[in-house]
């Protein structure tokens, strides 16, 4: 198997491109990939400042690593929902990348507010802990966003993260999630930064394999709760379907892409009347929770600077220039 650039031996098999790559091409390939996306899609403008949000994980901090390379200097924010040592570990990655990039990162810790992780949390909400940390990461990587002034927030999701989530409302035809996902998520003045999802249309094997090749130190192990999450299984049939039928994942996203453009503009989302931030009540749900089982304290987000300003070669000229 050569590579189809440079006809050295590929290291990776792209069976959605019917292509091989070796693994410096293979670099240059993805990294076009996403910052065509984010030229092509207008994710990040000139007058933008851009906060990633960081889990620690491969996607993640890969996303915020080429993000700077390419010229759109950002900061990350990380949400510590207190889940032991996998909490300790994913904070430690996102500080490492910090510290390469020579960029800021912020935190929100949930014990810090809460004297409580995700888990004890859950429990006394009677809430499962995805759909309560959902309901907090959206809330407080927006409140990041607008308090620190960056207008836009970048996050990690990927070709594979959107293919099962659009499979799984199709398949219970849940109408009212079903075009509220897209590339890129308009904001709305001074309560709802712009959100936007550069990997929309790269694989969860490409980012891993991007993370790998360019030494990013991330955390391997997956969040405790996720195990027996739908979406795991969902990801599975598609990567099933993908082996017999390359390229059906992309087409399916692509699909969904083209159709959700035909959608009328969103309205404007009503604010809580006592935090102003986006809520479907008088009150926000974090409103609510923060009333119930906060230690009265405000909520604080942290800033650590990086501890060493490490030179990120600049990719902005050559990413145009290649294949
Ligand atoms: Fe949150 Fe669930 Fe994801 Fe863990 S698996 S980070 S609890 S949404
Ligand atoms: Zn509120």
């Amino acid at each position: 198997m050569k590579c189809r650039v440079c006809g050295k031996e590929a290291n990776i098999r792209l069976s959605a491109y019917n292509t091989a790559l070796c693994a410096d091409d293979f670099l240059t390939f993805f990294e076009r990939r996403v910052t065509r996306a984010v030229q092509k899609y207008h994710l990040i403008d000139q007058t933008d400042s851009t906060l990633v949000a960081v889990s620690g994980g491969k996607d993640s901090l890969s996303l915020w690593y080429i993000l700077n390379r390419a010229g759109y200097l950002s900061d990350g924010i990380y949400i510590d929902l207190g889940i032991d040592e996998y909490s300790r570990v994913s904070f430690e990655k996102a500080r490492l990348m910090a510290d390469r990039l020579g960029r800021r990162i912020y935190r929100f810790s949930l014990p810090a507010l809460f004297q409580k992780g995700i888990g004890d949390l859950s429990k006394v909400m009677r809430r499962a802990p995805c759909s309560l940390c959902g309901v907090l990461k959206r809330y407080l990587m927006n409140k990041a966003c607008i308090d620190a002034g960056y207008t836009v927030l970048a996050t990690g999701h990927n070709l594979d993260d959107e293919a099962s989530a659009l499979f799984g409302n199709l398949l219970y035809w849940k109408e009212a999630y079903l075009y509220k996902k897209s590339i890129s998520l308009e904001g709305r003045g001074d309560y709802l930064a712009k959100k936007i999802k550069p990997f929309f249309l790269c694989s969860e094997r490409e980012a891993a394999a991007y993370a790998i090749l360019s030494r990013i130190d991330y955390v391997y192990e997956e969040c405790p709760y996720s195990v027996g999450a739908k979406t795991l299984l969902y990801k599975e049939l598609l990567n099933k379907i993908e082996v017999t039928s390359p390229a059906t994942k992309i087409r399916f996203v692509k699909g969904y892409l083209e159709r959700v453009k035909e959608q009328e503009a969103r309205p404007d989302p009503e604010r809580c009347a006592r935090c102003g931030y986006p809520s479907y009540t008088e009150t926000c749900n974090v409103c609510r929770l923060v009333e119930r089982f906060g230690t009265g304290e405000a909520i604080r987000i942290e800033c650590f600077e990086p501890a060493q300003a490490t030179a990120t070669p600049d990719i902005s000229a050559k990413a145009d220039a290649v294949v």
